[in-house]
């Protein structure tokens, strides 16, 4: 058995970016930028009102109140065609250009207008709710690096500076099928003697959408030779990776380990980690391979500890794994020191503090506790025994909603 971090380490050096391409906004969501951004002019373009109110010249309503004539009203959209000169103002709306002359707004609350006279209230100082041309992003500065993986936000800032291309790295296209002889397709109403419904094929498929990835579905394959070597053949040949479940392990029918050291290669295979230690790693011709083992736990930490860290570096990305912080385990447990133990937990603060728990049975095959769990307490090797409250590191792997409305709005 080799160490987890060596194994991670042979399978990330395994694997290549994907090819540059140029894509639309739209289509960038969740790829990884392969090119530096500037801006090509300010964020804001031009100075701007950050309020509903009056701008006027700070220094001529020091002394409030004051009253001023108001020569014009410019709305958001508009451009001034005055310039305001002490005992003047122009009536201004949010995002509105702050007309010449004027150093700040008075927001429309602290003021009073009668006819074309207003009356100040309150001073205000100099700048004040006035959104500087550049203030957000001044020309020519940097926006976005290469390596960082686009999310709503960014897009939002590449919209802003009127980027409507970017270089992206190719969003990966990887395939996906079960194996086993057991298996029968999600939705079979009545299970024969024997038989199973095929679970990893929709958590695979909804963990690689969640990745941005584009999945292809080769189905379930059964404990078949030359099935299997025609499926594996297709899914090299169609995809920028393979992603399997089953057929891994030692038993007399795990064909797909053999077959993939026959097509191509494996480099790892046995890791000292639980679940997933029959996860096998290699290529197809020189398509890289993930053989995740069968049962349904070890699918997602097999997933989340290789092919997922290995996909986003084929996708450019600089970040690769999940965030990882310290709690306590409420319970303790007791692990195999030979592994890296991998616990499913679901967490939740108190008193200031992160708190794990057990979500359920820690066996591989029980997916209930998977469901129950959004992080991973990760034991380490020569470690045997996490005391009851004692501290252990948390791979948070799900950000779910965590407060009701009631709880929201109570605070
Ligand atoms: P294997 O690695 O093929 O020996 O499978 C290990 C265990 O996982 C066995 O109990 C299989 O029945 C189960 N298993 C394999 N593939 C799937 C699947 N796609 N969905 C649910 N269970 C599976
Ligand atoms: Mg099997």
């Amino acid at each position: 058995m080799r160490p987890l971090r060596q194994a991670q380490a042979t399978v990330l050096s395994g694997v290549r970016q994907l090819p540059v391409t140029e894509i639309t906004l739209d289509e960038a969501l969740g790829l990884v930028l392969a090119e530096e951004v500037r801006a090509p002019h300010d964020v804001p373009p031009f100075a701007n009102s950050a309020m509903d109110g009056y701008a006027v010249i700070a220094a001529d309503i020091a002394a409030a109140p004051a009253t001023l004539s108001v020569i014009e009203e410019v709305a958001a959209g508009r451009v001034p065609t005055t310039t305001v000169t002490p005992g003047s103002a122009i009536k201004i709306m949010t995002g509105a250009t702050i007309p010449d002359g004027a150093d700040a707004v008075v927001p429309v609350e602290v003021t009073r207008q009668e006819g074309d006279r207003v009356e100040i209230l309150e001073a205000v100082p100099k700048g004040a709710s006035v959104r500087a041309a550049g203030g957000d992003v001044a020309a020519g500065a940097t926006v976005l690096r290469t390596g960082e993986r686009l999310g709503p936000a960014h897009l939002a800032v590449l919209a802003s500076i009127g980027v409507g291309r970017v270089k992206t790295y190719r969003r990966p296209r990887v395939a996906i099928m079960s194996t086993g002889d057991e298996l029968r397709p999600p939705d079979t109403a009545e299970l024969g003697p024997g038989q199973i419904r095929d679970t990893n094929r929709p958590l695979l498929a909804a963990l690689l959408s969640e990745l941005g990835v584009e999945v292809i579905d080769l189905g379930i394959i059964p404990d078949d030779e030359q099935t299997l070597r025609s499926a594996l053949l297709r899914a090299s040949a169609e995809a920028d990776a393979v992603v399997t479940s089953g057929g891994v392990s030692m038993g007399e029918y795990d064909l797909v380990k053999q077959l993939v050291g026959e097509l191509g290669g494996i480099e790892v295979w046995q890791t000292a980690m639980q679940p997933a230690k029959p996860f096998a790693f290699g290529r197809l011709g020189g398509t890289p391979f993930f053989g995740l083992p069968g049962n349904p736990v070890s699918v997602m930490v097999a997933f989340e500890q290789f092919a997922r860290p290995a996909l986003l570096q084929m996708m450019g990305a600089e970040k690769l794994f999940r965030p990882r912080v310290s709690g306590v385990l409420v319970g303790g447990a007791e692990t195999d020191p030979a592994k890296t133990v991998f616990l499913r937990v679901r967490t939740w603060w108190e008193d200031g503090t992160l708190h794990a728990e057990s979500s359920g049975g820690q066996s591989s095959n029980v997916l209930s506790a998977l469901a129950a769990a959004d992080a991973f307490a990760v034991v380490p090797e020569g470690v045997s025994t996490v005391p009851a409250g004692g501290p252990v590191v948390l791979e948070m792997f799900r950000q779910a909603e965590s407060r009701t409305a009631d709880e929201a709005l109570a605070q």
